[in-house]
């Protein structure tokens, strides 16, 4: 699925496309509720990085997140947040550990993305006491991450990246 997508502000556009355009996994961890989600939540879907086509490419930041795990040294992510530095849109996370991927976030896409069948809230071990976390038959519970990758879930939901 082709998608064009842009900041708030307007000095970042970018065009990718998505194998993986359902934005079913709502991620609850503490990385995106502070830099994505004020909600609670941050959405990413997936796309081939391959694909993406970036205008204003000037006006993106770069964040790395520090990871505090009890027991361990603090470790730098290798996982890349970018964003825009005028007005601080998240636009998409790339991970060199997965290169050929890119994670575009749902907030930052401007074509009309599919309503998934159903989602899954993942992180829920971060989340904290006021945010309102979606209950019910359509919301899979997780604790951490799912082990199902966003392309699997893609397949067993029988959506066709060729059909679009
Ligand atoms: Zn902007
Ligand atoms: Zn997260």
């Amino acid at each position: 699925m082709h998608l064009e997508g842009s900041c708030h502000c307007g000095a970042v556009h970018f065009t990718v496309n998505a194998d993986s355009p359902y934005p079913y996994l709502h991620c609850h961890c503490s990385i995106c509720r502070k830099t994505a989600g004020s909600g609670g939540y941050a959405i990413n879907i997936g796309a081939d990085m391959r694909s993406l086509r970036v205008r204003g490419r000037k006006h993106i930041g770069v964040y790395h997140a520090v990871m505090r795990e009890p027991g361990k040294r603090p470790w730098r992510s290798p996982a890349e947040r970018h964003f825009c530095q005028l007005c601080g849109s998240a636009l998409w996370v790339w991970d060199p550990r997965y290169p050929e991927l890119v994670h575009p976030h749902a907030s930052a896409i401007d074509t009309p993305l599919p309503r998934p069948p159903e989602t899954v809230e993942a992180g829920l071990k971060w989340v904290p006491e006021w945010v309102d976390v979606p209950r019910g038959r359509q919301h899979v519970h997780c604790a951490t991450w799912p082990e199902e990758s966003l392309a699997d879930w893609h397949r067993r939901h029988g959506f066709s990246p060729e059909r679009g």
